[in-house]
C-alpha cells in the first residue's frame, strides 16, 4: 500500500493507534517541479496510463485495441480507485440503446443543452451548470451514448430496467439517463464477498463496473502494474512533448518510456490538504473521512505533475459551488469513514486500515450533533446540497429564465454550519460529534462495540454520564477540550425542546427523544469530502493544455484529475478515458476530433 500512515498518540487516553490519514507526505505541492528525463529507460509502452479507475482501464482498453502497447501503472494494491467502491450509478445518455428500448428520447445536442444550461439552479442559488467548458462538454455529450455501448461489448452488465434518476448528481434534466451496473457474481470490495445470489442482477454496484474492465484490459495485453506509483511525468523540455513517467514500487524506483502518450486518471485532489484548501479553505485537515478511502485515495499526484510540466488548471467554480456531492453528511457514524453508501465489513481486503464499519443512522431524530465545544449547530434532520437531474425541475423548459426565476430559496446549510468552526480563528470548523444514549441505541438497533465502531483510534467514546463523556473526547483532531458544562446545557436545553416539541434553536421540526438515559456516546460525524470537479485544463480531445492555451503534446487528462465539467462521477470519467485513450492513439471519436 503506498499510503503514508502517520503513527500518533491519542494525548490523554494513553492509546497509540495508527490512522491513515491523507497527507502531503504523498504528493506535496513542491513536488510540481519538473523533472529532468533519464537517459535509461526501465520500460517502454506506446501509451502509459496513470490510474486504473473509471477513466484509466477505459483509456487503457481502447487503446491497446486500437493497436497501441499499454502500460497502466496504478498505486494501490488492487485495481478500481474510487470507481470500485462507487455505487455503480452510471449516468450516460445522449440516445443510448437501453434509452431507445425504453422510448426514452434523448440525443447528444439534448444532453449538451441539459448540461450547459445556464438557468439551473439550486434552491440555495447556486447553479449547476452555468460554468461547464462548452468544448469538453459537448465532447461528452457526442460520445456518452458510444461510451455506453463499449462497455457493454466490454463486459459490463446493466440492471435490466428503464434509466432512471437514481444516484446522480448533475446530469440534466431534460429525461432520465441513469444506469446501474449490476454487481453479478464478482466478490465486493465492501465485505469480501459476493452479493447475494438473489440480488446480484438488481444490485448496482461498481464492483460490477470495474472487474468486467479489468478482465477486458487482462484479455487484450494491456500490462497493469499495481503498487506503482507515478511520482513525475518527464517531458523533454519545457515546450517540447512527454516522454514518459517516473515511478515508485514499494521504494523501487523506475522510468517508463511512452511513446506516443501519458494519460493521467489519477483520481482527484479531495486527500490533497492543500490542494482541496485551494478551492474551499475550509477544509483543513480534520476532514480525514474522504469517501473511498481506503481503498485508494486522491492525493493530486496527477495534478501535480502535470503543473510541473505547464499545464494548467481549469473549472475551479464547479468545485466550490454548492451543489451536488462535493461535501456530503455522513451516513454514518463511529468510524472515520462515514461517507454514506460506502460501509466497510471485516471481510474487506481493507478493512485493517478502515478499522470500523460505522453505525448506520436511520433516524436524525435519534441524536444530536455538536461542535468541538458540545454546541448544536444545525437541525441534525437537514440535509446535504441539492443537485440536478431528471425531474428536479418541474416545467422544464432547457434555458426558460423561468428555471431559475421560479426556483424558491431554500438554502440547506447543514454542511455550511458544521464547517463554521467555533470562532478560533481556525479555517475548519473541526469535529462534529452525535451524541446519544441506550434509548437511542435500542430504537436503532445499533450494537456500539467493535468491529462497528472505532474507540481505538478516537472515532467513538462512551461514558456514563455526559460530563464524563465530554471530558473523554480526546483524538487528533479536538483541539480543544469539550468543556462538559456545555454538552450537559446543550442536553438539558435540547431535552426541554422535546418536552415543549418546538426546537427554538434551529427549527428542527418536532425534535423527538430525549438524551436521558445511560450510558452516553459520543461519535464522529464529521462531513465527507467526496467528488473532485476540478482539475487540470483540457480540450474535447482529452489533451492537457497549458498556461498560454497550447496543447502539450502527448498529454491527455480524464475524470476527477480533470476540470471544467461539474458532474459526479463514473459517466464523466469513463467517457473521458474512453476519447483520451481514443484520441492518445490517434482513433477517432464522434466530433471530439473536429476541433
Ligand atoms: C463511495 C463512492 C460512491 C460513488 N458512487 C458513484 C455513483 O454511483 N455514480 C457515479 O457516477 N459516481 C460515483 N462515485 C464517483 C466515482 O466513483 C468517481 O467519480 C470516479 O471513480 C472517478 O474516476 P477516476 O478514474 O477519475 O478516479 P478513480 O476511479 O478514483 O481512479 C483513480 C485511480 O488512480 C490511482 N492513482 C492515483 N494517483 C496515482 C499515482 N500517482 N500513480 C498511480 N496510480 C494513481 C488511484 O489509486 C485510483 O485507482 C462514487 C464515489 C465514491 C467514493
Amino acid at each position: 500500500m503506498s499510503l503514508k500512515r502517520r503513527d500518533f498518540l491519542l494525548s490523554g487516553s494513553g492509546i497509540a493507534a495508527a490512522v491513515a490519514v491523507s497527507s502531503l507526505a504523498s504528493a506535496d505541492i513542491a513536488s510540481a517541479q519538473a523533472r529532468r528525463p533519464p537517459a535509461k529507460w526501465q520500460q517502454a509502452a506506446d501509451v502509459v496510463v496513470i490510474g486504473s479507475g473509471a477513466a484509466g482501464l477505459p483509456a487503457a482498453i481502447v487503446a491497446r485495441e486500437a493497436g497501441a502497447s499499454v502500460i497502466l501503472v496504478e498505486a494501490e494494491k488492487d485495481i478500481g480507485g474510487h470507481a470500485i467502491t462507487s455505487g455503480g450509478n452510471v449516468p450516460l445518455g445522449g440516445g443510448t440503446s437501453v434509452q431507445k428500448k425504453y422510448g426514452i428520447n434523448d440525443s447528444p445536442d439534448l444532453l449538451f443543452r441539459d448540461l450547459t444550461d445556464w438557468s439551473v439552479v439550486e434552491p440555495n442559488g447556486f447553479p449547476d451548470y452555468r460554468y461547464n467548458d462548452r468544448e469538453i462538454i459537448r465532447a461528452f455529450a457526442d460520445n456518452s451514448a458510444p461510451t455506453f455501448e463499449w462497455l457493454v461489448a466490454h463486459g459490463v452488465v446493466f440492471v435490466d430496467k428503464a434509466p432512471d434518476d437514481f444516484g446522480g448528481t448533475s446530469v440534466g434534466n431534460s429525461v432520465p439517463r441513469e444506469m446501474h451496473s449490476a454487481v453479478m457474481d464478482w466478490p465486493m470490495v465492501q465485505t469480501g464477498a459476493p452479493a447475494d445470489p438473489m440480488v446480484q442482477k438488481m444490485l448496482s454496484s461498481g464492483n460490477g463496473l470495474m472487474r468486467p474492465l479489468e478482465a477486458a484490459a487482462k484479455k487484450v495485453g494491456v500490462q497493469i502494474l499495481l503498487e506503482h506509483k507515478m511520482t513525475a511525468i518527464y517531458r523533454e523540455s519545457p515546450s517540447g512533448r512527454v516522454l514518459g513517467i517516473a515511478v515508485d514500487n514499494n521504494g523501487k524506483k523506475l522510468d517508463i518510456q511512452a511513446r506516443k502518450a501519458v494519460i493521467i486518471a489519477t483520481g482527484g485532489s479531495t486527500g490533497n490538504i492543500n490542494f482541496r484548501r485551494m478551492f474551499d479553505p475550509r477544509l483543513t485537515e480534520e476532514y480525514c473521512g474522504l469517501a473511498g478511502m481506503p481503498w485508494s485515495n486522491q492525493d493530486a499526484s496527477g495534478e501535480l505533475a502535470g503543473l510541473a510540466i505547464g499545464a494548467s488548471l481549469w473549472g475551479f467554480y464547479n468545485q466550490t459551488g454548492e451543489f451536488g456531492s462535493n461535501l456530503t453528511k455522513p451516513g454514518t457514524v463511529g468510524s472515520q469513514y462515514g461517507y454514506v453508501n460506502l460501509k466497510w465489513a471485516p471481510g474487506s481486503p481493507v478493512f485493517d486500515r478502515a478499522r470500523a464499519s460505522g453505525l448506520s443512522v436511520a433516524n436524525w431524530q435519534d441524536l444530536i450533533l455538536v461542535n468541538m465545544l458540545g454546541q448544536r449547530f444545525y437541525d441534525e434532520t437537514g440535509g446535504q446540497f441539492t443537485a440536478n437531474d431528471y425531474n428536479s425541475i418541474k416545467d422544464y423548459v432547457q434555458g426558460s429564465y423561468l428555471n431559475a426565476k421560479n426556483a424558491k430559496y431554500n438554502p440547506n446549510n447543514f454542511i455550511n454550519a458544521a464547517l463554521a468552526g467555533i470562532g478560533d480563528g481556525h479555517n475548519g470548523g473541526g469535529p462534529i460529534w452525535a451524541i446519544f444514549d441506550a434509548d437511542a441505541v435500542a430504537r436503532e438497533k445499533w450494537d456500539p462495540n467493535p468491529p462497528n465502531v472505532d474507540a481505538k483510534a478516537g472515532f467513538f467514546f462512551t461514558a456514563d454520564t455526559l460530563g464524563a463523556l465530554a471530558g473523554k473526547i480526546k483524538m487528533q483532531y479536538q483541539r480543544a477540550p469539550m468543556p462538559p458544562e456545555n454538552l450537559e446545557r446543550t442536553v438539558a436545553r435540547y431535552n426541554s425542546f422535546v418536552d415543549s416539541g418546538v426546537d427554538q434553536d434551529f427549527g428542527k421540526p418536532k425534535p423527538l427523544h430525549k438524551i436521558e438515559k445511560a450510558p452516553f456516546y459520543a461519535a464522529w460525524a464529521t462531513p465527507v469530502v467526496h467528488d473532485t470537479r476540478a482539475g487540470l485544463r483540457i480540450n474535447a480531445k482529452c489533451q492537457v493544455v497549458d498556461w498560454s492555451g497550447n496543447v502539450i503534446a502527448g498529454l491527455y487528462c480524464g475524470g476527477e484529475s480533470a476540470g471544467g465539467f461539474s458532474q459526479h462521477g463514473l459517466a464523466r470519467a469513463a467517457c473521458q478515458g474512453y476519447i483520451a485513450g481514443n484520441n492518445a492513439v490517434g482513433a477517432a471519436t464522434q466530433r471530439a476530433n473536429a476541433g
